[in-house]
């Protein structure tokens, strides 16, 4: 695929491996270097899919400890 002149205005993002931010040149690039690409493919991209596993199990802890919270409050204050 042949670059598009509006590819130049993409945001750094991060490299999906390794996570420092790069300037990708196509709006698939996923990956700050060859390097990078190859070792996500050499690990079968187990790494991501824990890395999303792990986001969503810690967005439900987040969710529960924000609730007890909200109850250990609301009972604190109610006992006033
Ligand atoms: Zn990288």
């Amino acid at each position: 695929m042949p670059p598009k002149p509006e590819w130049a205005q993409l945001r750094r993002r991060p490299c999906s491996y390794c996570g420092n931010p790069f300037k990708p040149t196509s709006p698939d690039h996923r990956f700050c270097s060859p390097k990078c690409r190859r070792a996500w493919h050499y690990h079968g991209g187990s790494y991501e899919k824990l890395r999303i596993l792990l986001e969503k199990r810690l967005a439900g802890i987040e969710e529960n400890l924000d609730q007890k919270i909200r109850t250990a409050v609301a009972v604190a204050l109610t006992a006033e």
